[in-house]
């Protein structure tokens, strides 16, 4: 037995030591963000280990992230020690794999096989595809790709795909497709990730000796982030708790964040149906963030109509001195943003704040880099978690890649990273020809192609594909001193093929590459012409960052869940960037309420101080655009929010209704909006003088006497 003051009991309130001492019998805890679920894991493993109920090994422990595997790994070896190392922790595909590799043969595989990418997954379905004659550009692998994903995350093979699930996909030949692409894996010894998890199922099922053993193994099953577990991933969990019962799931609906990954909130319902007399222990005291933050994310949440609901109130007391209200603070555009924040942050360093206590988190990937250019401009150590930093990201250098090249011919990693990028059908014969030619006359592989396309060296599709590649290359270099750099690069990569070929990728990431795209472009207008921007970039990757150093955190809000930090910056807070378009395109209300989720996440991530930002615009590409408070502000109780009261702003957004206006705060505004006519002479902060050729209610279309014709608000226009 564990004595009741054993060091992970202490301090547990009463309804945390019920849940960690239930060791035997299904547990379900339910409860908001901070309540102390993963504690109670934590702390439950122990209890598990030191009351000898099992062997460590005979724990099976399902974390949302191997770092959170990692994490909880060394707390548990804090608490019982050494017998932490041979627990079974980590992510539903580990541990699937551990599985796998011991029980390959079961499912047709060697258990040295290989787990593809995504780029290794679509070009065998392509592959499979063109191998049944399938027009692949009228149906598209990717969307194939796709489909099959979300099969295997509901624990669908192929014989389980009848016509009503396949529809008309690949001219309704998607389950023949699915079995062939499945068998080209299996002969190739490789496996792609959504296969781990199915491969695992299957044996389960076909082999009841494999499944009995690991029933029998596993005594105590825990699970944490419950409610992003998946289809598939539920009938795992089940199937390996048949036997023993004890399985304690925790979770908390209203951090539900990965439906499009397939995700089920109805997994939570599931439980208490699946596993009947399940003890269902509600936490509802918050040990992390003060009244404030807390008030603020619930008020949020509440106008979510999906939800189970829940009590949450505070659990610890905070230094007063150090209760703050979450703070609102509206600024010009994205750049003021990166000031606004970067400028807190060495405030908060000033007062004795650690690097690593500060965290930005972000809605959107391309969102991180005005913050690293200033973080890095300032000398303040930064990581991006959860991906590279933002120049280190593929689809930047590639792009970068083609900018390097317009701008110097002569930069042969330029040439060879894109010169079939994308696919232009030159195969390793035609750049091994452009290699020896430039190896023999000691030219740059560009000059190399350009004499090679003279001649009759290559086969004719190969030949016609480099020539038209060196002829745009040389017409957007021509175009340099002409066109603004920012518009050149926009063209260059619509041009090239290279964004159109992220848009017809229906990977998970496409279209985060695609913003990415769109913000290096932004990224560019910031300077004067393509040489200066690419010798910034060269300097900015050079400044390679130190290990052991305390480093502020840049990391999106999905990969956020379940850290915890004292000071959390939320930026990015307009209509459109959050809650994302597409979330609200593609998912109708609910995609909507899977935002505001998001939103509660962000802002339950903080301990002690909440900054919320939002811009009044946002540059697209070369056009300014104005945007809206996010309605997510006006979803924050007041009481809790502080509403940058020193500017003035308390009130101008505050109480409208949607549509609503960005107050122009940061601009020296007329008092009355409203009262312009066509054929006003104007003057314009960004774009100077005009003519306003027409207005629709607060918009002005104005024709500039630099600019061009552009829409802007009028409460951003003065009278000339
Ligand atoms: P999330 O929903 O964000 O994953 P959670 O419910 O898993 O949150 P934890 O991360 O386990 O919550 O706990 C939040 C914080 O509260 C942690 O710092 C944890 O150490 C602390 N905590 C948990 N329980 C207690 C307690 N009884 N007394 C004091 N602090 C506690
Ligand atoms: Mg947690």
């Amino acid at each position: 037995p564990v004595p009741a003051d054993a060091v992970w009991l202490v301090g547990l309130n009463p309804e945390q030591t019920e849940a960690v001492t239930t060791t035997e019998g299904p547990v379900l805890v339910l409860s908001g963000a901070g309540t102390g679920k993963t504690r109670v894991l934590t702390s439950r493993l122990a209890q598990i280990l030191a009351g000898r109920r099992a062997q460590p090994w005979q724990i099976l422990s399902v974390t949302f992230t191997n770092r959170a595997a990692r994490e909880m790994k060394e707390r548990v070896g804090h608490l019982v020690g050494p017998a932490a190392e041979s627990l079974w922790l980590g992510t539903f595909h580990s541990l699937c794999v551990r599985i796998l590799r011991r029980h390959a043969e079961a499912v047709g595989l060697k258990s040295n096989f290989t787990i593809l990418d995504s780029d290794d997954q679509l070009r065998l379905l392509k592959q499979v595809m063109e191998g049944e004659h399938i027009d692949t550009k009228k149906w598209p692998a990717q969307a194939l790709m796709g489909a099959i994903q979300r099969w295997k995350d509901r624990g669908l093979t192929p014989d389980k795909i009848g016509p009503d699930l396949a529809g008309d996909l690949a001219g309704g030949r998607a389950q023949v497709l699915y079995r062939h692409y499945q068998e080209r894996l299996l002969t190739l010894n490789a496996a792609d990730f959504g296969d781990l998890l199915l491969h695992c199922l299957t044996l389960f099922l076909s082999h009841p000796d494999a499944l009995a053993q690991y029933q029998d193994q596993f005594r105590y099953i825990l699970v944490d982030e419950y409610q992003d577990t998946n289809v598939a991933q539920y009938l795992w969990l089940r199937l390996l708790a048949q036997k023993h019962k004890n399985i304690c799931c925790v979770g908390d609906d209203d951090q539900s964040i990965y439906s499009w990954r397939g995700a089920e909130v109805g997994n939570i319902l599931k439980f208490e149906r699946d596993f009947p007399g399940a003890k269902v222990v509600r936490l509802e005291s918050n040990y992390r963030s003060t009244p404030h933050i807390l008030a603020a994310a619930s008020g949020l949440i509440a106008n979510n109509a999906d939800r189970l609901g829940k009590t949450l109130r505070p659990g610890i007391r905070h230094d007063p001195s150090e209760v703050e209200k979450v703070r609102v603070r509206g600024v010009w555009d994205g750049p003021e943003e990166a000031r606004v924040v970067i400028e807190e942050i060495e405030a908060l360093q000033r007062k004795g704040c650690s690097a690593a206590t500060i965290a930005i988190l972000v809605r959107a990937g391309f969102q991180t880099r005005e913050f690293e250019e200033r973080l890095i401009t300032t000398g303040i150590p930064y990581r991006v978690i959860g991906g590279p930093r933002f120049y280190e990201r593929q689809e930047i250098r590639d792009a970068m890649a083609y900018l390097r090249l317009v701008n110097s011919p002569d930069d042969g990693l330029a040439f060879e990273r894109i010169v079939n990028l994308p696919k232009r059908g030159l195969g390793d014969a035609a750049l091994q020809a452009v290699h020896a030619v430039a190896r023999a006359r000691a030219f740059p592989l560009f000059e190399a192609a350009r004499l090679l396309v003279e001649t009759d060296e290559l086969k004719p599709k190969p030949r016609g594909a480099l020539t038209k590649f060196c002829a745009d290359v040389l017409r957007w270099r021509g175009l340099l001193d002409d066109l603004p750099h920012t518009e050149l690069a926009e063209m260059i990569l619509d041009e090239s093929g290279y964004v159109e070929m992220w848009k017809n990728d229906k990977s998970a990431e496409a279209p985060g590459r695609v913003e990415n795209l769109k913000e290096l472009v932004r990224a560019l207008a910031d300077y004067e012409n393509l040489q200066s921007f690419l010798e910034h970039v060269a300097l900015v990757m050079e400044n390679d960052q130190k290990d052991g150093v305390d480093k502020v955190t840049i990391m999106t809000l999905h990969g956020a869940k379940g850290l915890e930090f004292d000071n959390v910056f939320l930026p990015g807070w307009e209509e459109g960037v959050f809650p994302h378009q597409r979330a609200m395109d593609e998912g109708g209300n609910a995609g909507l309420e899977e935002e505001r989720r998001l939103a509660y996440v962000g802002l339950t991530r903080a301990r002690k101080r909440v900054l919320v930002t939002f811009a009044a615009n946002r540059r697209i590409y070369n056009q300014w655009q104005s945007a809206l408070p996010s309605r997510f502000l006006d979803e924050l109780p007041a009481a809790d929010i502080d509403r940058d009261a020193e500017r003035g702003l308390i009130g101008s957004w505050q109480q409208s209704s949607r549509p609503k206006q960005p107050a122009a705060w940061a601009a020296p505004l007329r008092d009355q909006a409203g009262d312009f006519e066509a054929g006003d002479r104007v003057f314009h902060q960004k774009f100077g003088g005009g003519v306003v050729l027409a207005v629709d209610g607060d918009k002005l279309e104005i024709e500039f006497d630099q600019a061009g014709i552009k829409k802007v608000l009028d409460s951003f226009v003065e009278p000339a």
